[in-house]
């Protein structure tokens, strides 16, 4: 092999280390641009990574303030709660604003405050609460509202809440200056009735600046306080109203209470009078009636018929005058409570027979039927049996005086809580409306072509009604012109 050979093959080594290399350098830059690919990608995440790490930060500090925020509304709404439990619970106009004094203010984020009701006869507004204002702090405000009347009347018609996140820059720069705050809420105050005014709370905190939850915490308790003014303004009235009410019912009950003495003293007066006078009008009578009856019997020898006659008639005259005045008698004495009633149970159908038995003649004479109808278990009473008689005597006498020929009459008792309630009704001319609430009072007659025939003093029922009552029963009537009338009343059962 000559020496050409061996460059030959020494170039062709060559080439091919060098081909080798540019491959090897190829694959090498290759690799490079990968490599700076990754690279890039690597910074981009890391960018991104950076821009979640910041916004993870700034969220945080959102968060924060929130929950700052949050703190704060809760913290002011217990304090609103407080307050609005506190002044809800007097009923005193002056204290209301005396509990949002002493309560305090600075849990709702403010630390001065000022109130003013105007007053509609003085035309000013005037101070009923301050915190954290002094003398000549309020007396500045004064007469800053003095100047501006109008407008501040104006907000409480339209019963607004205004403030620093509402005004303009120059009305707000205004308040901050006469308040002496720097930012502030001010809310009408408005009781339905009456005169309105406004509560203020301001803060000279730069920090703090006022939110709608701020604005809404001042306008819901300035609402609260109109409720409280106008709870206090409506207790005053109802509790005056109630005192002259209380003043006026003593003074009627002082009055009345001295004439119910005046008609007791008139009614015993009375009584005494009619007592003292049946007494003495009793004994004439019984020597009359004595006469007459021994001047009738012959006893005196004999007498002419005429003479007869009028003996007679003086004979019935004195007993239907003995009757009046024992009846007159009997009522004086109910009333004076000196007539003992004996009372004992028995047989109150027994006692009716009896009753019948004496008016037989009458009621055949006027072909009046009558019936009666006594349960077994209404049939035992607890009463004076002799008053009882009366009371029987004189409503069915009345019933049979009462009721025309070939009328009815009917008896019923019954039981009726725990009294017998015994009715007696008739057909007979009944009598109007009103005459039914006087038939009970002494000597009322009603006026009819019957009474204008028969006798009759208008002492019976007010005597029944007496002897019912001593008995503590009741009587009543229920009457109609022309159809009848049904008379009853009560009995205690025996115990
Ligand atoms: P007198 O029967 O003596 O008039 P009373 O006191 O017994 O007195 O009755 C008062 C009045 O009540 C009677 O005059 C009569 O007008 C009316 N009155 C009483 N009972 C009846 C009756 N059953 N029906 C209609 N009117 C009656």
């Amino acid at each position: 092999m000559g020496l050409d050979n061996l460059f030959s093959i020494l170039n062709i080594l060559l080439v091919i280390g060098i081909a080798a290399l540019a491959i090897l350098l190829i694959l090498k830059l290759e690799k490079l641009k990968q490599l700076q690919a990754t690279n890039q990608g690597l910074k981009k995440s890391l960018n991104e990574m950076d821009e979640q790490a910041k916004l993870i930060l700034r969220t945080d500090i959102e968060l924060n303030k929130a929950q700052e925020e949050l703190d704060k509304k809760i913290t002011s709404l217990y304090a609103l709660q407080r307050m609005s439990r506190a002044i809800s619970s007097t009923l005193e106009e002056n204290k209301i604003f005396k509990i949002i004094e002493s309560t305090g203010i600075e849990d709702f984020g403010f630390e001065k405050s000022c109130a003013f009701l105007w007053d509609p006869v003085k035309k000013a507004f005037l101070q009923q609460a301050n915190i954290g204002y002094s003398q000549a702090e309020l007396e500045t405000i004064q007469s800053y509202l003095k100047e501006n009347q109008e407008a501040y009347l104006e907000l409480l018609s339209s019963k607004k809440t205004v403030s620093s996140l509402s005004l303009s820059q120059e009305e707000k720069s205004k308040i901050n200056k006469v308040f002496n705050v720097i930012s502030f809420v001010i809310s009408s105050v408005s009781p339905i009735g009456g005169s309105r005014g406004f509560l203020f709370m301001g803060t000279t905190d730069i920090n703090m600046a006022i939110s709608e939850g701020d604005e809404e915490m001042v306008t819901v308790l300035a609402h609260q306080i109109g409720q409280a003014i106008d709870n206090a303004r409506l207790f005053e009235k109802t509790w005056h109203t109630q005192q002259q009410l209380e003043r006026k019912v003593e003074e009627r009950t002082h009055d009345l209470t001295k004439a119910l003495e005046e008609v007791q003293m008139i009614s015993k007066r009375k009584t005494d009078f009619v007592s003292a006078v049946s007494h003495e009008l009793r004994t004439p009578l019984t020597s009359i009636k004595g006469y007459a009856s021994i001047l009738l019997a012959g006893k005196l020898g004999g007498i002419p018929p005429e003479v007869q006659e009028r003996l007679e008639k003086i004979n019935s005259h004195s007993d239907e005058l003995t009757h009046f005045v024992n009846d007159l008698l009997d009522i004086a004495r109910i009333e004076a409570g000196r007539m003992n009633m004996k009372k004992e149970t028995f047989d109150l159908e027994e006692l009716l027979r009896r009753v019948l038995d004496l008016l037989a003649g009458q009621l055949k004479e006027k072909n009046i039927a009558l019936s009666y109808t006594i349960p077994k278990e209404a049939n035992a009473v607890f009463a004076d049996r002799g008053q009882l008689n009366r009371v029987f005597i004189n409503l069915i006498g009345n019933a049979l005086k009462f009721t025309p020929q070939g009328g009815k009459i009917n008896i019923y008792a019954k039981i009726s809580g725990n009294a017998v309630q015994i009715d007696i009704s008739d057909t007979g001319c009944g009598m109007p409306h009103e005459a039914q609430q006087q038939i009970f009072e002494e000597f009322y007659r009603v006026d009819n072509t019957i009474n204008q025939e028969a006798k009759g003093t208008g002492l019976g029922l007010s005597l029944v009604k007496h002897i019912i009552e001593a008995h503590q029963g009741k009587i009543w009537v229920k009457s109609t012109v022309g159809s009848g009338s049904t008379f009853s009343f009560t009995l205690p059962l025996p115990a």
